[in-house]
């Protein structure tokens, strides 16, 4: 029976709900899991996770891939990862505003598995890794601009966080975007250090640094575009990317928070060999806890080295983060787990597919590895404005609706992901693939 037209299937979340929407603004604690980000008309409330197994509090069990937004890379609760955490603390502690030694096994784990960084400095979240590589960039080329894409999102600091769904009455010219702020109480003019183009455009970049470069410090991109939905990079822009910002003297900074450890060990950057000058890391570099990483160039992070750049934090290497850490990438280690992960994906994928054709639906989808969306659009999408104009939101409303009321979960946005664990099994993928059959019947049978 349907989770949310049922209401007595959810009704402890829907109770949790009213309670928290007392104490809690919008009841959540994070915009992603508002009502208006498609939790609507309440959020499910989580009892546990187990593996690739999720459980609301009125009992409902979930093939989940929502993992958490990505960082459940292993599953929930990794036996390996919970015992290290619990070592960590029962033995040593938490936080120490002092060094341990596990912070230096960690960044040569990092620093090994990851060609680009020749240095890594840990903090906690997203966020923070790309305030950083932001800072990092200005301070080492002495410029001002930034160059950021719309429709991605690299995390809520004053500086990145906008245009990343602007509306289109909003956001200008299609090759030449205006900066669209995510809401009101950022400090005025700051959309004068930012420059804002459409992604997969290889012209429009080569025009904003042909116009501007000498002021352009740095430009920051997910290798994929995962923010919306799943948007692959078409052949060669990534690579022009590069080296139109190399030719400039501009930093190119990989925001890996999504694809880091994820697509491959060396992230999306060994998966599209690409070498960026800084990259961040968050979600899957810890198996659930928060820990993130600012990584690069040595000669870059030479100005982090002799304090020219401060990188603080209370927080930053602690104890938990680095164990959780830790346990995450020796388990990454184990040869011929990626190939496994993603011959599984491409079997959801193909299956996925198949229950498109078999309906004759106009959608497809898209994928790379373990990240994929299934996007309800008769035209492809290559960057964020096709996704504005051609993403069906509304069926797209449906098909979630029925996936989950069927026992998938994933996020109700269009625009977000479908990711897969370590932890999924066969047996998972073929039962989401028959569940899929069923709700896709379902949404076409009201579209
Ligand atoms: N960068 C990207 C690409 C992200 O997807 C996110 C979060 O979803 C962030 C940065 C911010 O990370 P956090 O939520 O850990 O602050």
């Amino acid at each position: 029976m349907p989770a949310y037209k049922t209401p007595s299937r959810t009704h402890r979340s829907r109770d949790c709900f009213a309670r928290s929407s007392d104490v809690i603004p919008s009841g959540v604690n994070s915009t992603a899991r508002a009502v208006w980000s498609g939790w609507d008309p309440y959020p499910l409330f989580v009892d546990r996770g187990t593996g690739s197994r999720l459980f609301d509090i009125d009992g409902n069990e979930y093939i989940d891939y929502l993992l958490g937004l990505g960082p459940m890379i292993l599953g929930h609760r990794p036996q390996k990862v919970t015992q290290a955490v619990v070592d960590f603390i029962q033995n040593r502690g938490t936080v120490f505003a002092m060094p341990a030694a596990d912070e230096i096994a960690l960044s040569e784990k990092i620093v090994a598995a990851v060609p680009a960084i020749e240095q890594v400095r840990l903090c906690n979240t997203g966020t923070e890794a790309v305030l950083y590589a932001v800072r990092l960039a200005r301070a080492f080329t002495g410029r001002k601009k930034l160059i950021r894409f719309e429709g991605m999102y690299h995390g809520f600091s004053d500086g990145v966080y906008w245009s990343k769904h602007p509306t289109l009455e909003t956001a200008g010219p299609d090759k030449t975007p205006k900066a669209v702020p995510q809401g009101p109480g950022m400090p005025a003019g700051l959309d004068g250090s930012l420059i804002i183009l459409p992604w997969n455009d290889v012209e429009a970049l080569r025009d904003a640094i042909a116009r501007e470069g000498h002021n352009i410090a740095a430009v920051i991109t997910e290798a994929v575009m995962c923010n919306t939905g799943c948007i692959l990079p078409e052949p060669g822009y990534l690579e022009a990317m590069r080296e139109l910002t190399a030719k400039a003297g501009i930093i190119l900074i990989c925001d890996e928070v999504i694809t880091g450890f994820r697509l491959s060990l060396a992230g999306a950057q060994g998966y599209y060999g690409l070498e960026p000058d800084l990259s961040t890391f968050a979600k899957g570099l810890g198996g659930g806890f928060p820990v993130a990483a600012l990584g690069g160039r040595k000669n870059i992070m030479a100005l982090v080295a002799d304090g020219t750049v401060s990188m603080a934090g209370t927080y930053s290497a602690n104890g938990i983060a680095v164990a959780a850490a830790n346990a995450t990438l020796d388990h990454l280690v184990t040869p011929g787990i990626y190939d496994t992960l993603y011959e599984r994906c491409q079997k959801l994928v193909d299956g996925l597919s198949k229950v498109i054709a078999d309906n004759q639906m106009p959608a497809y989808v898209t994928a790379v590895g373990p990240v994929m969306q299934l996007w309800f659009a008769d035209k492809p999408i290559r960057h964020y404005r096709d996704a504005a104009r051609h993403a069906r939101h509304d069926v797209f409303r449906t098909w979630w609706e029925e996936m989950l009321d069927r026992g998938v979960l994933f996020h109700p946005g269009a625009f977000e992901n479908l990711f897969v664990s370590f932890a999924h099994t066969d047996d998972d993928i073929a039962q989401t693939v028959a569940i899929a059959g069923e709700a896709m019947r379902a949404v076409k049978a009201k579209h």
